[in-house]
């Protein structure tokens, strides 16, 4: 593709950076407060499930820049509208407790609030140190006797 091209390409007349550069606005990062990475396209493409427990596997973080963020509607359930994370801090990590403390987490949040399905969500801490994600939610959904569903969206992988 010719340089006049992608300019061309790059022209957006209603934008208000579209100004002498001509250039494109920055894509999002992973991370970015509004859906930047694959973890937040996740969510913002399960949350409308609003029977399920979501819990996201991964640093606090995670899940604090994500939950309620966007909305839902629902004819009665509300189990979405809680926020489930495994909240892994640097002790977990150096330890290799995530998959342990996934577990546990499944199974409790299962046997609290009795859900018709879990869904997991894989972040970036947990895929750098390996967890194993979907053998956990195998182990857990034999326990629990309910739907355990592992989603590998780690930000990593960007969107
Ligand atoms: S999954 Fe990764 S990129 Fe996304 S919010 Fe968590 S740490 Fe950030």
């Amino acid at each position: 593709m010719r340089q006049s091209e992608i300019t061309e390409l790059q022209n957006e007349p209603a934008c208000e950076h579209n100004k002498k550069a001509k250039s494109g606005c920055v894509p999002a990062t992973p991370g970015a407060t509004a859906g930047g990475c694959c973890f937040d396209g996740a969510q913002i493409t399960l949350l409308p499930i609003t029977d399920v427990a979501h819990i996201v596997h991964g640093p606090i973080g995670c899940a604090g820049s994500s939950w309620d963020k966007r909305g839902s509607q629902s004819s009665g359930p509300s189990l979405y509208r809680l926020g489930f994370t495994t909240d892994l801090n640097e002790q977990d990590v150096i330890m290799g407790r995530g998959d342990k403390r996934l577990y546990h987490s499944i199974i409790k949040i299962a046997q609290k609030h009795q859900p018709v399905a879990v869904f997991v969500y894989n972040t970036c801490v947990p895929a750098m140190e390996g967890d194993d994600i979907a053998a956990v939610c195998r182990l857990a959904q034999e326990k629990v006797s309910m739907p355990v569903i592992a989603i590998d969206a780690r930000g990593l992988l960007r969107q």
